[in-house]
């Protein structure tokens, strides 16, 4: 009985170390940053032996929109990327892209107003709006501009929906 005791004493220290060093173990997976080297191949990490030490590899947030960019690669390196990465890549790549809808736009950033929020996105697409009073004028009482800026709306990738959920979303009649 004793000996039985100190068997299943041992196994459980055992269990547990084992559990220990898993979870202690650096977990290989996406970062804040991917690594575009230049023959235009993407790496996870820097240390990644796949870069050349001449030229290294540039840093790339993967949560900005303007950084993370699949056109900027060709390829994907074999040695630290694994699938499970890519897919995160991808994912981020998907989630920077509905930060520019309209639809999950965040609010606060624009005093939680629909308008505020295209006329921001139009000025950093570089569309001339003129000024906040003048951009809402054009919405209110201009039909060609409202039309103007629902078609450059499509035309540089903002997703407002339909033209019915562009109008209800910035309060057209
Ligand atoms: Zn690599």
């Amino acid at each position: 009985m004793k000996k039985t005791y100190k068997i299943i004493i041992c196994i459980a220290i055992l269990v547990y170390g084992i559990v220990w060093i898993y979870f202690s173990l650096p977990k290989k997976g996406l970062g804040k940053y991917v690594y575009v080297d230049d023959q235009r191949i993407l790496h996870s990490t820097n240390e990644c032996k796949g870069i050349t030490r001449i030229h290294g590899a540039s840093p790339v947030n993967v949560y900005s929109k303007d950084e993370l960019n699949a056109s900027t690669w060709n390829s994907v390196c074999s040695e630290c990327v694994n699938d499970k990465i890519y897919r995160q890549v991808m994912e981020c790549l998907q989630e920077n892209a509905s930060k520019d809808s309209l639809l999950n736009a965040d609010w606060s950033k624009y005093g939680n107003e629909n308008r505020k929020w295209l006329y921001v996105k139009m000025n950093e697409n570089g569309v001339n709006t003129g000024s906040y009073e003048d951009f809402n004028n054009s919405l209110d009482n201009i039909a060609e501009d409202r039309d103007w800026y629902y078609q450059k709306c499509l035309r540089i990738g903002l997703n407002v929906g339909s033209r019915e959920n562009f109008d209800s979303l910035m309060k057209l009649k």
